[in-house]
């Protein structure tokens, strides 16, 4: 299949590529390298350096290139930014999504694949969160995801759109041989953070909030590794070959892990002592986010081969150790 990587140089899109060219599809990557990294995407992958909100640039790659399935991974993400810069969000995650969407119908291509987030459940209701819970954000950036998620099931009905979209949990890892990995600036993101804190790259790792209702007061949550994540994108391509289909699924392993949990791990696996902070709880921070994820493993078939944390790290640590800098560009 010819797939159109919105984003495709970002941490969790270049992945993505990397697994599509692996099992056999032909990837074409557009990316404004606002946060992405020229060098996480390979030389012998098409590659445009464009916005994915403008219909004319985008609806010629979509001919030219044959596209007949459209992933989507280019958004802003930092929770605490879209509550104070909101107007951001809504143009960037949703507006230039909705201009995305027209585009790929004008052109008559009408597969999709979404990046979604488990940010659109908000406060769950239940643990493990399972797709029929109640979605309620709390922030503008898990909004922009749902209204997308709203947007596609309508276009579904009215256009024959087929898509597909994930609710992540907390992505985390690099490839397994090390070569591209998580690099984000400003990076706010835990494991990066405590392996910055490990190396002497940070002073410390600030815990944020121990008085959390959960069995050592840090919070939990569900960290799910990036190559794993990918395959999910690429097993849900049969499903979408019958037009108006519309599937949501979470994706995470279900096992939750403390803070406490992380920064331990990170210490197993580097042989480093982390210098460690105790600090106020963070805004907005739900005490425990833990997926069920048996519609996605009994649907697609998907199998999560890094099920222990520490593994998850391990791939993250490889990649520090041979980027301590990240990318070049
Ligand atoms: N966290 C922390 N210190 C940090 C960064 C994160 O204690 O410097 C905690 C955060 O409060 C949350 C967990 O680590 O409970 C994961 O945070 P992250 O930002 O990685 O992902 P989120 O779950 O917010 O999407």
């Amino acid at each position: 299949m010819k797939v159109l990587v919105v984003g495709g140089a970002g941490y969790i899109g270049s992945h993505c590529v990397r697994q599509l060219q692996a099992a056999g599809h032909e990837p074409v990557v557009l990316d404004n390298l606002v946060f992405g990294h020229r060098s996480a995407v390979a030389e012998d992958v098409p590659f445009y350096d464009c916005d994915l909100g403008d219909p004319e640039v985008v609806g010629k790659i979509l001919k030219e290139e044959q596209i007949e399935l459209v992933m989507h991974f280019a958004a802003f993400a930092y929770v605490g930014e879209s509550v104070t810069e909101p107007r951001k969000y809504y143009e960037n995650n949703f507006v230039a999504t909705l201009r995305l969407l027209e585009t790929m119908i004008d052109n008559g291509v009408k597969k999709f694949v979404f990046s979604s987030t488990c940010a659109t459940y908000g406060e769950p209701e239940s643990l493990p969160i399972v797709e029929t819970l109640r979605q309620s954000p709390i922030n503008p950036y898990g909004q922009t995801k749902l209204d997308v998620e709203n947007c596609l099931k309508a276009f579904a009905h009215a256009y024959g759109l087929s898509f597909a979209a994930f609710r992540y949990f907390n992505a985390a890892g690099a490839a397994e041989d090390g070569t591209i990995g998580e690099d984000h600036n400003p990076e706010t993101h835990l494991i990066p953070l405590v392996i910055d804190a490990a190396t002497g790259k940070r002073e410390n790792i600030k815990i944020f909030g121990t008085d959390y209702d959960t069995p050592d007061g840090t919070c939990l949550r569900d960290y799910v590794h990036v190559d794993d994540l990918s395959r999910a994108h690429i097993a849900v391509f049969d499903k979408l070959a019958e037009p108006g289909a519309g599937y949501f699924y979470n994706l995470g392993t279900g096992t939750p892990n403390s803070v406490r949990e992380i920064i331990n791990a990170v210490e197993a696996v580097t042989g480093l002592k982390v210098p460690v902070v105790e600090d106020e709880r963070r805004a907005g921070d739900p005490p425990a986010l833990f997926a069920d994820s048996s519609k996605a493993q009994q649907e697609l078939g998907w199998e999560i081969k890094y099920k222990d944390v520490k593994d998850i790290i391990a791939t993250a640590w490889r990649w520090h150790q041979s980027h301590p800098k990240g990318y070049e560009d």
